[in-house]
């Protein structure tokens, strides 16, 4: 970028350190200027309060960029298992209720699969990413998923979430048991990010007037 070039801001609205790391690592070579939530105090923790991870991170984008007077992007993710009818959906990280971690997550999730069979067990996780613009409306959204199977007991060191019980298609081995460039490189959150880089590198000079 030239020197004398205004950058686009962008405000990621999470305060969650892992997913502000990620995006920046993807967004690397983007020439954007990305603040986190601690850059603008100001701007409230959204509630998520939507019934679809579309809903969820347009509210967020929505309101972040209007309190910050900026454009945003916000995510909103999550695991639909088909034998609980999408369950847990936008309620993944809630999913064991009040004081609800990874483990209990999973463990919740183990019992409610109790006797389901290999081959009724498929899965898939959803990323949605919304772009705001200033005044709060929403540009685009970009969606990505990972297709898969939930498995018996938890496998695997790496990631978070339910990364332990997820075997993307076509795989033997966990999310949790893979490296997190591996990971990226399926995954429902690295599909979603590589399209909203897509749309960044080709429409970074109209942006900058909006
Ligand atoms: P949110 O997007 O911060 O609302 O959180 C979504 C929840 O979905 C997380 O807390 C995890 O439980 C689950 N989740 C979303 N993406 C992943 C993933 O890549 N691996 C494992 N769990 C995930």
């Amino acid at each position: 970028m030239c020197p004398m070039e205004k950058a686009l801001r962008i405000v990621i609205a999470t305060r969650n350190k892992n997913k502000l790391a990620e995006l920046k690592r993807i967004l690397a070579d983007v020439p954007v200027r990305l603040e986190g939530l601690d850059e603008h105090p100001g701007c409230p923790e959204v509630e998520e309060t939507g019934e679809t991870f579309v809903e969820n991170a347009c509210l967020k984008a929505s309101q972040v960029a209007k309190c910050a007077g900026l454009h945003a992007i916000a995510d909103d993710s999550g695991l639909e298992v088909d034998a609980l009818g999408g369950a847990p959906g936008v309620f993944s990280a809630r999913y064991a209720g009040p004081g609800a971690n990874d483990r209990k997550n999973m463990e919740k999730l183990l019992h409610e699969l109790e006797g389901v069979p290999a081959g009724k067990r498929t899965a898939r996780f959803r990323a949605v990413i919304a772009l705001a613009a200033p005044d709060g409306h929403i540009i685009e959204t970009f969606q990505g998923r990972a297709e898969g199977t939930i498995g018996f007991r938890p496998e695997g060191e790496n990631g978070f979430g339910y990364d332990p019980l997820f075997y993307p298609l076509g795989h033997e081995s966990t999310f949790a048991q893979m490296g997190p460039a591996r990971k990226d490189a399926m995954s429902h959150r690295g599909e979603a990010l590589r399209l909203l880089k897509q749309f960044l590198m080709s429409k970074i000079p109209s942006l900058l007037k909006l």
